[in-house]
């Protein structure tokens, strides 16, 4: 008898298409050896399932109007989700698989909801998944764990609304231009922007505020981007580096999803004590946060004084069957099909360790 994985995705975040991609191939990676029950979350929220395999990308909720599912398994049933009407069970999960990104799903509220529900799931937990969505706590963090990191400074949306002249001023004193300013807790680049002065700062702080109400601001630097994935629980280890070399000015959601003309190399061309390092230093920010499972470690390696930064972790990356976290997997010679048969595993293997 298959083992029932439940897969999580959509969802109520700026990355709720990126994650109907990811989804699909987590789901067609998984249906070989598991029995699959994929739930998509709306936009708004609202669970509905089973979804066919062939339908995650195209998810229209509107088309499930009489699959809507409750959102709590409740601990007593050992994962079972009801669905309405008459909360009548409709599958027992064994594994819950969140292949979500991004707010709701990617920062620790979904991994509380699994918790309270008793189950085993893949990835993160609740504070490990928080701290890694937002930017200013991760920074702090891996600050404490000794972590070289870009310069930043971070504002809140009140202070951006009625302070902003004196905000950027102090932003031109301590970091100058260009530099970057994001929402504190989103991914693929969403609500990012890179300015060069007075004006796109302004512009930049205001959209930014517009997804989040906490702003960080960092120097821009002129970089090489490297990545490195990392997989386990207690004994993380890290795949070879791969480097992305974005097609637009940086590597916005343009050039993450819709231009294909941004490049992976897999492995990157970097030397050997440069791939050391980003290996240590991506399994030192997986066990200073205390993940679990995957993440995929962003860094940074500066053109002119060849330093290599940590930008972010991301601990439900993109997992398409091009994205670089599978990818550099295997490359190690791990294929998809092997990698999510592991990251069940290992969930599974965290479930029981917590107890
Ligand atoms: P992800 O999709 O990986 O979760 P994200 O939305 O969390 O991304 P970041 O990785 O922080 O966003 O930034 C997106 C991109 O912006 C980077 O990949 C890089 O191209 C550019 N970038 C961000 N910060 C800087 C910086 N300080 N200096 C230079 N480039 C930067
Ligand atoms: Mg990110
Ligand atoms: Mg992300
Ligand atoms: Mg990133």
């Amino acid at each position: 008898k298959k083992v029932k994985v439940a897969l999580l995705f959509g969802g109520r975040s700026g990355e709720h298409e990126v994650s109907r991609n990811s989804a699909y191939s987590v789901a067609k990676a998984l249906s070989d050896k598991y029995d699959v029950f994929a739930i998509g979350i709306s936009k708004e929220g609202e669970w509905y399932g089973p979804v066919p395999l062939e339908d995650i990308k195209q998810f229209v909720p509107e088309h499930y109007a009489d699959k809507k599912i409750t959102i709590l398994p409740h601990p007593a049933s050992g994962g079972t989700i009801y669905q309405l009407p008459g909360l009548k069970p409709v599958h027992q999960a064994e594994v819950f698989f969140p292949v979500l990104h991004g707010t709701f799903g990617e920062d620790g509220t979904i991994q509380g909801l699994l918790d309270l529900a008793q189950v085993p799931y893949v990835g993160a937990g609740v504070l490990s998944s928080s701290v890694g969505m937002d930017k200013i706590f991760m920074k702090k963090i891996f600050a404490e764990a000794g972590l070289p990191q870009v310069p930043y400074l971070y504002f809140l949306r009140t202070l951006i609304d009625n302070h902003i002249d004196k905000i950027i001023t102090e932003i031109e004193e301590k970091l100058g231009y260009p530099c970057f300013v994001k929402p504190a807790n989103l991914g693929s680049s969403v609500g990012i922007s890179k300015a060069v002065n007075r004006g796109q700062l302004e512009e930049a702080l205001k959209k930014a505020a517009r997804y989040d109400r906490k702003v960080i601001v960092e120097k821009g630097l002129s970089v090489r981007e490297l990545e490195v994935s990392v997989l386990g629980n207690d004994q993380p280890r890290a795949s070879l580096p791969g480097e992305i070399v974005p097609c637009n000015e940086f590597y916005d959601y343009r050039a993450k999803y819709i231009d294909d003309r941004s490049a992976l190399y897999i492995p990157a061309s970097v030397p050997e004590e440069a791939v050391k390092r980003l290996q240590e230093l991506a399994v030192a920010a997986f066990k200073a946060l205390d993940c679990a499972g995957l993440s995929r470690v962003d860094f940074f390696l500066t053109k002119d004084t060849n330093e290599i930064l940590i930008n972010e972790i991301n601990t439900m990356p993109g997992f398409t069957t091009i994205s670089m976290y599978p990818k550099l997997w295997e490359y190690s010679g791990l294929p998809i099909t092997e990698l999510v048969d592991e990251l069940v595993r290992l969930a599974v293997e965290r479930f029981a360790d917590k107890k």
